[in-house]
């Protein structure tokens, strides 16, 4: 069988690969692996050019990333009606976003594989009982029993159906978009890297663009040795613990060639703290000379714990993120190039502020991780990033 990895024997192997999960069995792993690695990719090297190529313009100061979708995409949840909502808010808050700033939009969906999740603690306690912590839907279920919370490397084999069922309403819907998600489960990735036949090089096969967690992304990790070995576009999530040296090195690591379009760096510091934490990051990055795209995650900062145990963040610490991320640019002279929000076109009550109190959160919180925005304030914050271009 040639499936364009033989040959290869990554290096992030030999590494500690943080959040793997605990696999119950290795063997039946090695035989979904085995199943992936026999697959078809879902996307091709062509397209992730292409993304890399929409993304240097982004990185010259040309354009702008808009990138959203669920915090943890549901098997249970997949629809072709779900999957359009989605693509149609993203497509309206890219209107808004490119008629303010005279920008062409990238359009990145957290779409068709955003189906693992990074967690702080392996156990969860509930009511004096404690079962692993649920991993996304690629790795056990979010049901607090011990049948569900048991990581079943079978569901790989339904992630990677479910994603390319995603993938292929992407690919009806005609506008373009691209489908993005975190590649934290090496073994999954690994199998569907393929080397292009053309260029000799190995892309993920899983999505367009990958990128690295706060959680995974340690210069001596698996995580990033995995991403210096693919040539896809690839981003890295930066949380308030990140150093400029951390940066610099992420940069050296991941792209060595300086190739525009190639790194993303998301940050997400929180609503206090993106003018303090910011602008060194900027500024020795870009005195280094390195090209990197600087998006905003203005979420992962700002959760916290609501009454009744709701994961939650407020519209206006969102929007005060995003603000304080667009200032800290405008000091600097360099380009604010993106936002990265999780959001989803079904109604939800997930996030408050914009017409949500405390209080309504109960009434309809799907998630199955992280809070999202609802149409209605996804679309809101589009509004109100509009007002922040100065074109
Ligand atoms: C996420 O994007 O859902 C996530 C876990 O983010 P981070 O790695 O920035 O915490
Ligand atoms: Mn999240």
């Amino acid at each position: 069988m040639n499936n364009g990895t033989v040959g290869t024997v990554p290096d992030w192997r030999a590494l500690v690969a943080r959040q793997r999960p605990p696999w119950p069995d290795e063997a039946v792993l090695d035989a979904v692996v085995g199943d992936l690695v026999a697959s078809p990719a879902l996307v091709i090297p062509r397209e992730c050019d292409a993304l890399t190529a929409r993304l240097a313009g982004v990185a010259e100061g040309r354009a702008f990333l808009l990138q959203g979708g669920d915090c943890a995409e549901r098997l249970d949840r997949l629809s072709a009606r779900a999957i359009r909502r989605t693509l149609r808010l993203l497509r309206q808050m890219s209107v808004v976003l490119t008629s303010a700033s005279a920008l062409p939009m990238v359009t990145v969906g957290r779409i068709a594989g955003q189906y693992a999740k990074p967690r702080s603690r392996p156990t969860e306690t509930v009511d004096g009982r404690t079962l692993p912590v649920y991993r996304g839907d690629a790795v056990n279920g979010s049901g607090f029993t011990e049948a569900e919370r048991r990581p079943d490397p079978a569901r790989l084999r339904r992630v990677y159906d479910a994603s390319r069922y995603t993938i292929d309403v992407l690919r009806a819907s005609g506008t373009e978009h691209f489908a993005s998600h975190e590649g934290l489960l090496l073994d999954y990735e690994e199998a569907l890297t393929r080397r292009d036949r053309r260029s000799g090089r190995r892309y993920a096969g899983s999505g367009h663009l990958l990128w690295i967690g706060d959680r995974t992304r340690q210069l001596d990790g698996a995580h990033v040795a995995y991403f210096a070995s693919i040539d896809n576009p690839i981003a890295v999530k930066l949380g308030p613990s990140t150093t400029p040296e951390q940066a610099l090195a992420l940069v050296d690591r991941l792209d060595p060639g300086r190739r525009p379009g190639r790194l993303t760096f998301v940050v997400r510091m929180g609503a206090g703290r993106v003018r303090d934490l910011l602008p060194e990051l900027v500024e020795k990055v870009t005195a280094s000379g390195a090209p990197v795209v600087w998006v905003c995650d203005p979420m992962h900062g700002n959760t916290f714990e609501a009454p009744g145990g709701y994961k939650t963040r407020r519209f206006d610490d969102v929007v005060a993120e995003v603000a304080g991320f667009f200032e800290v640019h405008e000091a600097l002279g360099t380009h604010a190039g993106g936002l990265h929000v999780e959001m989803t076109g079904e109604d939800v009550t997930e996030c408050v502020g914009h017409g949500l109190g405390l209080e309504d959160l109960h009434r309809n919180y799907e998630s199955a991780c992280d809070p999202r925005l609802n149409a209605d304030q996804a679309l809101e914050l589009a509004f109100l990033v509009a007002g922040m271009f100065h074109p």
